[in-house]
Protein backbone atom coordinates (compact mmCIF):
# COMPACT_ATOMS: atom_id res chain seq x y z
CA UNK A 1 0.00 0.00 0.00
CA UNK A 2 1.23 3.83 -1.17
CA UNK A 3 1.38 5.89 2.02
CA UNK A 4 1.14 9.54 1.35
CA UNK A 5 4.01 11.78 1.83
CA UNK A 6 2.08 13.23 5.09
CA UNK A 7 3.97 16.90 6.54
CA UNK A 8 0.67 18.05 8.16
CA UNK A 9 1.39 20.25 11.05
CA UNK A 10 -0.72 18.44 13.00
CA UNK A 11 -3.13 16.11 13.08
CA UNK A 12 -0.19 14.57 11.53
CA UNK A 13 1.94 11.50 10.39
CA UNK A 14 1.65 8.55 12.40
CA UNK A 15 3.84 5.38 12.67
CA UNK A 16 2.03 2.86 10.47
CA UNK A 17 3.34 0.10 13.12
CA UNK A 18 0.93 1.89 15.11
CA UNK A 19 -1.88 2.36 12.85
CA UNK A 20 -1.59 -1.45 11.67
CA UNK A 21 -1.43 -2.48 15.37
CA UNK A 22 -4.52 -0.58 16.12
CA UNK A 23 -6.29 -2.14 13.59
CA UNK A 24 -5.15 -5.67 14.41
CA UNK A 25 -6.65 -5.09 17.92
CA UNK A 26 -9.24 -2.65 16.58
CA UNK A 27 -12.39 -5.25 17.14
CA UNK A 28 -10.59 -6.97 19.97
CA UNK A 29 -8.28 -5.85 21.93
CA UNK A 30 -6.20 -8.25 24.17
CA UNK A 31 -8.82 -11.19 24.20
CA UNK A 32 -11.33 -8.91 25.69
CA UNK A 33 -14.19 -9.04 22.62
CA UNK A 34 -14.31 -5.65 22.13
CA UNK A 35 -12.43 -2.49 21.35
CA UNK A 36 -10.43 -0.33 23.33
CA UNK A 37 -13.65 2.14 22.67
CA UNK A 38 -15.60 -0.24 24.45
CA UNK A 39 -13.98 -1.10 27.29
CA UNK A 40 -14.83 0.92 30.51
CA UNK A 41 -12.50 3.63 32.15
CA UNK A 42 -12.52 2.30 35.09
CA UNK A 43 -11.69 -1.71 34.11
CA UNK A 44 -7.97 -3.66 34.60
CA UNK A 45 -7.49 -3.06 31.10
CA UNK A 46 -7.88 0.71 30.52
CA UNK A 47 -6.03 1.29 33.98
CA UNK A 48 -3.01 -1.20 32.62
CA UNK A 49 -3.00 1.45 29.46
CA UNK A 50 -2.63 4.56 31.13
CA UNK A 51 -0.31 3.02 33.55
CA UNK A 52 1.99 1.71 30.53
CA UNK A 53 1.28 4.72 29.02
CA UNK A 54 2.78 6.95 32.42
CA UNK A 55 5.74 4.26 32.73
CA UNK A 56 6.79 4.44 28.92
CA UNK A 57 6.98 8.65 29.62
CA UNK A 58 8.64 8.25 32.63
CA UNK A 59 11.37 6.14 31.20
CA UNK A 60 11.73 7.90 27.57
CA UNK A 61 11.74 11.50 29.19
CA UNK A 62 13.65 10.30 32.38
CA UNK A 63 11.07 12.29 34.44
CA UNK A 64 11.27 12.01 38.08
CA UNK A 65 9.62 11.32 40.94
CA UNK A 66 8.67 14.21 41.88
CA UNK A 67 6.78 15.26 39.10
CA UNK A 68 2.88 14.19 38.23
CA UNK A 69 2.15 13.10 34.52
CA UNK A 70 -1.90 13.64 33.33
CA UNK A 71 -3.73 13.38 30.53
CA UNK A 72 -6.24 15.65 30.17
CA UNK A 73 -8.67 17.23 27.58
CA UNK A 74 -8.91 20.78 26.10
CA UNK A 75 -5.95 21.04 24.19
CA UNK A 76 -2.89 22.45 24.53
CA UNK A 77 -5.10 25.86 24.21
CA UNK A 78 -6.74 25.35 27.63
CA UNK A 79 -3.67 25.01 29.27
CA UNK A 80 -3.61 28.32 28.40
CA UNK A 81 -6.17 29.53 30.91
CA UNK A 82 -5.43 26.80 33.66
CA UNK A 83 -1.44 27.47 34.04
CA UNK A 84 -2.34 31.03 35.22
CA UNK A 85 -5.53 30.36 36.93
CA UNK A 86 -3.83 27.82 39.21
CA UNK A 87 -0.24 29.39 39.44
CA UNK A 88 -0.50 33.46 39.16
CA UNK A 89 -1.26 34.62 42.41
CA UNK A 90 -2.99 37.78 43.21
CA UNK A 91 0.12 39.73 43.77
CA UNK A 92 2.90 38.59 41.66
CA UNK A 93 3.36 39.00 37.77
CA UNK A 94 3.40 36.04 35.13
CA UNK A 95 6.51 35.83 32.38
CA UNK A 96 5.87 35.19 28.98
CA UNK A 97 8.93 35.05 26.37
CA UNK A 98 6.80 35.48 23.25
CA UNK A 99 8.12 33.47 19.90
CA UNK A 100 5.28 33.42 17.88
CA UNK A 101 1.47 33.02 17.87
CA UNK A 102 1.03 30.26 20.71
CA UNK A 103 3.02 32.39 23.35
CA UNK A 104 0.93 35.36 22.16
CA UNK A 105 -2.39 33.28 23.20
CA UNK A 106 -0.93 31.57 26.43
CA UNK A 107 -0.19 35.42 27.21
CA UNK A 108 -3.48 36.34 26.43
CA UNK A 109 -4.86 34.16 28.51
CA UNK A 110 -2.94 34.82 31.62
CA UNK A 111 -3.71 38.45 30.67
CA UNK A 112 -7.24 37.98 31.65
CA UNK A 113 -6.20 35.88 35.21
CA UNK A 114 -3.74 38.20 36.41
CA UNK A 115 -0.58 40.77 36.05
CA UNK A 116 1.22 39.66 33.28
CA UNK A 117 4.83 40.80 31.52
CA UNK A 118 6.68 40.46 28.41
CA UNK A 119 9.93 39.53 29.40
CA UNK A 120 11.64 38.93 26.00
CA UNK A 121 10.19 38.40 22.30
CA UNK A 122 11.25 38.69 18.99
CA UNK A 123 8.01 39.98 17.12
CA UNK A 124 10.27 42.98 15.69
CA UNK A 125 12.07 40.12 13.69
CA UNK A 126 8.60 38.46 12.75
CA UNK A 127 9.65 35.83 15.16
CA UNK A 128 12.41 34.55 12.88
CA UNK A 129 14.39 33.85 15.80
CA UNK A 130 14.38 32.41 19.74
CA UNK A 131 16.02 35.34 22.20
CA UNK A 132 19.13 34.90 23.08
CA UNK A 133 19.63 34.26 27.19
CA UNK A 134 21.49 37.61 27.68
CA UNK A 135 18.20 38.63 26.28
CA UNK A 136 15.85 37.09 29.33
CA UNK A 137 15.95 39.43 32.27
CA UNK A 138 14.14 38.42 35.10
CA UNK A 139 12.52 40.93 37.16
CA UNK A 140 13.34 37.73 39.88
CA UNK A 141 11.40 38.60 43.17
CA UNK A 142 8.00 39.26 41.66
CA UNK A 143 7.56 36.07 39.14
CA UNK A 144 5.11 33.43 39.43
CA UNK A 145 6.84 31.36 36.31
CA UNK A 146 7.87 31.78 32.90
CA UNK A 147 6.36 30.24 29.74
CA UNK A 148 7.64 29.41 27.06
CA UNK A 149 7.08 27.84 23.51
CA UNK A 150 9.68 25.19 22.94
CA UNK A 151 8.82 24.84 19.24
CA UNK A 152 7.16 27.77 17.40
CA UNK A 153 4.72 25.14 14.50
CA UNK A 154 3.65 28.18 12.67
CA UNK A 155 7.42 30.44 12.09
CA UNK A 156 9.64 26.79 12.70
CA UNK A 157 11.54 28.30 15.36
CA UNK A 158 13.00 25.88 18.25
CA UNK A 159 14.85 26.76 21.19
CA UNK A 160 17.94 24.78 20.99
CA UNK A 161 19.24 25.77 24.92
CA UNK A 162 16.46 26.20 27.10
CA UNK A 163 16.96 29.49 29.41
CA UNK A 164 18.75 29.35 32.62
CA UNK A 165 16.47 31.06 35.06
CA UNK A 166 17.84 30.40 38.45
CA UNK A 167 15.02 29.35 40.78
CA UNK A 168 11.89 30.91 38.60
CA UNK A 169 9.35 28.28 37.57
CA UNK A 170 9.71 27.41 34.17
CA UNK A 171 6.93 25.93 32.20
CA UNK A 172 7.08 25.03 28.57
CA UNK A 173 4.65 24.53 25.67
CA UNK A 174 6.17 21.70 24.21
CA UNK A 175 3.23 20.55 21.82
CA UNK A 176 5.03 20.61 18.43
CA UNK A 177 8.49 19.05 19.75
CA UNK A 178 7.67 16.96 22.66
CA UNK A 179 9.88 13.50 22.46
CA UNK A 180 11.49 14.68 19.74
CA UNK A 181 15.34 14.59 21.21
CA UNK A 182 16.30 14.12 25.00
CA UNK A 183 15.09 16.72 27.51
CA UNK A 184 16.52 17.76 31.44
CA UNK A 185 12.63 17.44 32.71
CA UNK A 186 13.95 18.40 36.36
CA UNK A 187 14.96 22.29 34.58
CA UNK A 188 11.08 22.72 33.98
CA UNK A 189 8.14 23.21 36.59
CA UNK A 190 5.89 22.06 33.94
CA UNK A 191 5.42 20.80 30.61
CA UNK A 192 2.66 20.09 28.52
CA UNK A 193 1.90 19.24 25.13
CA UNK A 194 -1.54 18.29 22.86
CA UNK A 195 -0.88 15.27 21.91
CA UNK A 196 -1.31 15.29 17.54
CA UNK A 197 1.93 15.93 16.10
CA UNK A 198 4.65 13.54 18.46
CA UNK A 199 2.36 12.02 20.44
CA UNK A 200 -0.33 10.16 19.14
CA UNK A 201 -3.97 11.56 18.11
CA UNK A 202 -5.85 14.67 18.98
CA UNK A 203 -7.97 14.88 21.90
CA UNK A 204 -5.22 14.73 24.73
CA UNK A 205 -3.27 16.75 26.04
CA UNK A 206 -0.17 15.58 28.42
CA UNK A 207 1.09 17.28 31.73
CA UNK A 208 3.78 16.59 33.47
CA UNK A 209 3.67 18.25 36.62
CA UNK A 210 6.42 19.05 39.58
CA UNK A 211 4.58 18.04 42.51
CA UNK A 212 5.60 21.52 44.68
CA UNK A 213 3.44 23.21 42.41
CA UNK A 214 0.01 21.64 43.27
CA UNK A 215 0.47 23.30 46.81
CA UNK A 216 0.36 26.76 45.21
CA UNK A 217 -2.95 26.39 43.54
CA UNK A 218 -6.03 28.83 44.96
CA UNK A 219 -9.30 26.81 46.08
CA UNK A 220 -12.59 27.51 45.05
CA UNK A 221 -11.66 26.70 41.13
CA UNK A 222 -13.86 25.36 39.01
CA UNK A 223 -13.06 21.24 39.79
CA UNK A 224 -11.96 20.57 36.24
CA UNK A 225 -9.69 23.12 36.04
CA UNK A 226 -7.69 22.41 39.56
CA UNK A 227 -4.68 20.46 38.59
CA UNK A 228 -5.49 18.55 41.29
CA UNK A 229 -8.78 17.15 40.52
CA UNK A 230 -6.59 14.87 38.21
CA UNK A 231 -3.64 14.16 40.03
CA UNK A 232 -5.79 12.86 42.91
CA UNK A 233 -7.78 11.04 40.48
CA UNK A 234 -4.77 9.36 38.23
CA UNK A 235 -6.01 11.16 34.96
CA UNK A 236 -9.51 9.71 35.59
CA UNK A 237 -11.95 12.04 37.72
CA UNK A 238 -14.27 11.77 35.00
CA UNK A 239 -14.08 9.81 31.18
CA UNK A 240 -10.84 10.12 30.00
CA UNK A 241 -10.56 9.91 25.98
CA UNK A 242 -9.80 6.38 26.28
CA UNK A 243 -8.73 5.17 22.44
CA UNK A 244 -6.59 9.07 22.30
CA UNK A 245 -4.86 7.17 25.11
CA UNK A 246 -4.68 3.94 24.00
CA UNK A 247 -2.66 5.16 20.98
CA UNK A 248 -0.33 7.15 22.50
CA UNK A 249 0.30 4.11 24.78
CA UNK A 250 1.29 2.50 21.14
CA UNK A 251 3.60 5.51 19.96
CA UNK A 252 5.57 5.45 22.92
CA UNK A 253 5.95 1.51 22.52
CA UNK A 254 6.77 2.59 18.64
CA UNK A 255 9.98 5.19 20.22
CA UNK A 256 11.24 2.66 22.01
CA UNK A 257 11.82 0.55 18.94
CA UNK A 258 13.31 3.33 17.25
CA UNK A 259 16.73 3.44 19.59
CA UNK A 260 14.56 5.78 22.36
CA UNK A 261 14.71 9.59 22.20
CA UNK A 262 18.40 9.34 21.32
CA UNK A 263 17.85 7.34 18.27
CA UNK A 264 14.56 9.79 17.00
CA UNK A 265 16.90 12.95 17.83
CA UNK A 266 19.11 11.37 15.22
CA UNK A 267 16.93 10.45 12.53
CA UNK A 268 14.91 14.28 13.33
CA UNK A 269 18.49 15.67 12.12
CA UNK A 270 19.14 13.67 9.16
CA UNK A 271 15.37 14.66 8.30
CA UNK A 272 15.67 17.82 8.56
CA UNK A 273 19.31 18.59 7.13
CA UNK A 274 18.01 16.88 3.94
CA UNK A 275 15.30 20.05 3.42
CA UNK A 276 17.36 22.69 5.16
CA UNK A 277 20.71 21.58 2.57
CA UNK A 278 18.34 22.53 -0.25
CA UNK A 279 17.41 25.65 1.10
CA UNK A 280 20.97 26.27 1.79
CA UNK A 281 22.27 25.74 -1.16
CA UNK A 282 20.10 28.21 -3.02
CA UNK A 283 18.94 30.40 -0.16
CA UNK A 284 17.88 33.11 -2.85
CA UNK A 285 15.25 30.86 -4.16
CA UNK A 286 13.50 28.75 -1.33
CA UNK A 287 14.34 31.68 1.30
CA UNK A 288 13.95 30.32 5.00
CA UNK A 289 12.01 32.12 7.62
CA UNK A 290 13.65 30.75 10.23
CA UNK A 291 17.60 32.52 11.70
CA UNK A 292 20.07 29.10 11.01
CA UNK A 293 20.71 29.30 14.82
CA UNK A 294 16.66 29.15 15.93
CA UNK A 295 15.38 26.63 12.89
CA UNK A 296 12.97 23.72 14.35
CA UNK A 297 14.05 20.35 13.18
CA UNK A 298 10.09 19.94 13.23
CA UNK A 299 8.89 22.82 11.16
CA UNK A 300 11.04 24.14 7.96
CA UNK A 301 9.31 27.42 6.93
CA UNK A 302 10.47 28.66 3.80
CA UNK A 303 9.18 30.88 0.46
CA UNK A 304 10.02 31.08 -2.64
CA UNK A 305 10.61 34.51 -4.46
CA UNK A 306 7.07 35.72 -5.60
CA UNK A 307 3.63 34.50 -4.41
CA UNK A 308 3.45 33.09 -7.73
CA UNK A 309 6.00 30.62 -7.90
CA UNK A 310 4.97 29.98 -4.15
CA UNK A 311 1.68 28.77 -5.33
CA UNK A 312 3.33 27.35 -8.38
CA UNK A 313 5.79 25.05 -6.14
CA UNK A 314 2.68 24.11 -3.76
CA UNK A 315 0.54 23.16 -6.70
CA UNK A 316 3.38 21.15 -8.01
CA UNK A 317 4.18 19.46 -4.97
CA UNK A 318 0.15 18.64 -4.36
CA UNK A 319 0.09 17.11 -7.62
CA UNK A 320 3.50 15.14 -6.76
CA UNK A 321 1.94 13.39 -3.77
CA UNK A 322 2.85 15.51 -1.09
CA UNK A 323 0.53 16.55 2.17
CA UNK A 324 0.60 19.74 3.90
CA UNK A 325 3.17 21.82 2.93
CA UNK A 326 1.01 24.87 3.01
CA UNK A 327 2.44 27.63 5.65
CA UNK A 328 -0.13 28.47 8.36
CA UNK A 329 -3.20 30.32 7.22
CA UNK A 330 -1.67 33.50 9.02
CA UNK A 331 1.64 34.02 7.37
CA UNK A 332 1.50 31.91 4.16
CA UNK A 333 4.49 30.59 2.51
CA UNK A 334 5.51 26.78 2.33
CA UNK A 335 6.25 24.71 5.67
CA UNK A 336 7.50 21.06 5.93
CA UNK A 337 6.34 19.06 8.93
CA UNK A 338 8.64 16.85 9.92
CA UNK A 339 7.32 15.23 13.58
CA UNK A 340 8.83 12.15 14.56
CA UNK A 341 6.66 9.36 12.31
CA UNK A 342 7.28 10.82 9.26
CA UNK A 343 9.47 8.51 7.62
CA UNK A 344 13.21 9.28 6.58
CA UNK A 345 12.24 8.36 2.56
CA UNK A 346 9.30 11.30 2.97
CA UNK A 347 12.09 13.79 3.16
CA UNK A 348 14.68 12.33 0.87
CA UNK A 349 11.62 12.37 -1.31
CA UNK A 350 10.49 16.09 -0.66
CA UNK A 351 14.43 17.24 -1.09
CA UNK A 352 14.52 15.11 -4.25
CA UNK A 353 11.24 16.74 -5.49
CA UNK A 354 12.71 20.67 -3.71
CA UNK A 355 15.73 19.98 -5.97
CA UNK A 356 13.78 19.19 -9.44
CA UNK A 357 11.88 22.39 -9.30
CA UNK A 358 14.74 24.53 -8.70
CA UNK A 359 16.94 23.17 -11.53
CA UNK A 360 13.23 24.42 -13.54
CA UNK A 361 14.82 28.37 -12.40
CA UNK A 362 17.85 28.17 -11.57
N1 LIG B 1 0.84 25.30 21.14
C1 LIG B 1 1.50 24.96 20.02
C2 LIG B 1 2.99 25.13 19.96
C3 LIG B 1 0.79 24.45 18.93
O1 LIG B 1 1.43 24.11 17.81
C4 LIG B 1 -0.62 24.29 19.04
C5 LIG B 1 -1.47 23.72 17.94
N2 LIG B 1 -0.96 23.42 16.79
C6 LIG B 1 -1.25 24.68 20.22
C7 LIG B 1 -0.49 25.18 21.25
C8 LIG B 1 -2.73 24.55 20.39
O2 LIG B 1 -3.00 23.22 20.60
P1 LIG B 1 -4.47 22.62 20.69
O3 LIG B 1 -5.04 22.67 19.32
O4 LIG B 1 -4.22 21.23 21.20
O5 LIG B 1 -5.24 23.45 21.66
Amino acid sequence: MQRTYNFNAGPSALPLEVLEKAQKEFINYNETGMSVMELSHRSNEFEGILLNAQQNLRELLDIPENYEILFLQGGASLQFSMIPMNFLAADQTAGYVLTGSWSEKALKEAKKMGKTAVIATTDENKYRSIPKQNEIILPKDTLSYLHITSNNTIFGTQWHQYPELDGIDLIADMSSDILSKKIDVSKFSMIYAGAQKNLGPSGVTLVILKKELLDRIPDQLPTMLDYRTHVKSNSLYNTPPTFGIYMLSLVLEWVKTQGGLEGIEQKNHEKAALIYNQMDAYPDFYRPHAEKESRSLMNITFTLPSEELTQEFLSQAKEAGFVGLNGHRSIGGCRASAYNAVPLEACQALAHFMETFRKRFL
